[in-house]
């Protein structure tokens, strides 16, 4: 299998190119929260977030390990035995614990044959240095780790109209401290079609996310899931979503600005037909046409 042609580096050649073969994500549920809902911060979450962002199929009060290994039988169930796993921590905010918690669990995830590392996703005001000694550590044992930051604007009037209780500040703040270390990936998540915001926004945050030399870039339309704060100011007409052609335009610049070597980790946002509300093209079916408009938009930038 080689890498492919695509006119950035995706995650998936990333791995290849580095690893030799498919490194799959495993992604777990823990049962934790997060300091924008639990009034540590903020009380509500974010508006646009629907349970920390956990996949429906995912159960947090299901023991981490038995997880993994369910995770890990579907995946070689699916692309054959000669694959890697990489334990993708991604609901809620993955760093909301004490230390000695934290590392038992990282354990947990790196115990099980064929683990490569860790993605941790977390809240750029949530990540104190111990922790991110704890990841560099993990990182030093020879262990592939990323370490995910939620930025979604870097447009501070966003920030506060989406309730994200954090500054653009505590994100630089986060990602030059992790920077400062050895063997630490950085992935920020941007959300395109932000309430408020133009272009303009959109570029100023890819600009940021250049000068600050990311690693990893996780990038989504925004969409309206069923029982957010969101989906109550989309029925009352106070906001809306992008169309495709717009997302795919301004995702092709966001890209175009980002040096070549960063890691896009998704072009793409999810969400069950259940749970969606808008825009259609967020249906898990369209995702393959997404990233074709995508790529096409990049070819005509
Ligand atoms: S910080 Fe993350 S988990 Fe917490 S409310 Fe916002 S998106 Fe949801």
């Amino acid at each position: 299998m080689g890498v492919s042609a695509l006119p950035f580096k995706s995650l998936k050649d990333y791995f290849l190119s580095k690893y030799g073969r498919r490194v799959q994500k495993i992604t777990v549920a823990l049962p934790f929260t997060c300091p924008n809902r639990d009034g540590t911060k903020a009380r509500g979450g974010c508006t646009f977030c629907a349970e920390g962002s956990k996949p429906s199929m995912l159960d947090s009060s299901v023991p981490l390990e038995l997880q993994i290994r369910q995770g890990i039988e579907r995946a070689r169930r699916k692309y054959g035995r000669d694959i890697l796993f990489m334990v993708y921590f991604q609901s809620y905010t993955n760093t909301y614990a004490d230390v000695g918690t934290l590392k038992e669990l990282y354990d947990v995830a790196l115990s099980f044959d064929g683990v490569i590392g860790i993605d941790v996703g977390t809240r750029p005001d949530c990540v104190p240095d111990e922790v991110l000694d704890l990841l560099e550590g993990i990182g030093r044992r020879g262990y592939e780790v990323w370490v995910e930051y939620g930025l979604q604007s870097a447009n501070f009037e966003t920030l506060k109209r989406i309730n994200r209780a954090h500054g653009v500040s505590d994100f630089v703040s986060a990602v030059l401290r992790a920077k400062e270390r050895e063997n630490l990936n950085v992935c920020a998540h941007i959300i395109l079609g932000l309430p408020g915001e133009d272009d303009e926004d959109v570029i100023e945050t890819a600009r940021l996310l250049r000068v600050l030399k990311v690693d990893g870039v996780k990038i989504h339309p925004l969409h309206i899931i069923k029982g957010t704060v969101m989906a109550l100011q989309y029925e009352r007409g106070e906001i809306s979503t992008i169309t495709l052609e717009e997302y795919a335009k301004l995702c092709a610049k966001v890209i175009k600005i980002l040096p070549r070597d960063v890691v896009i980790h998704r072009i793409t946002g999810e969400v069950d037909r259940d749970r969606l509300i808008a825009p259609e093209y967020c249906d898990p079916s369209m995702k393959n046409k997404v990233i074709q408009e995508v790529i096409k938009a990049i070819e005509k930038e």
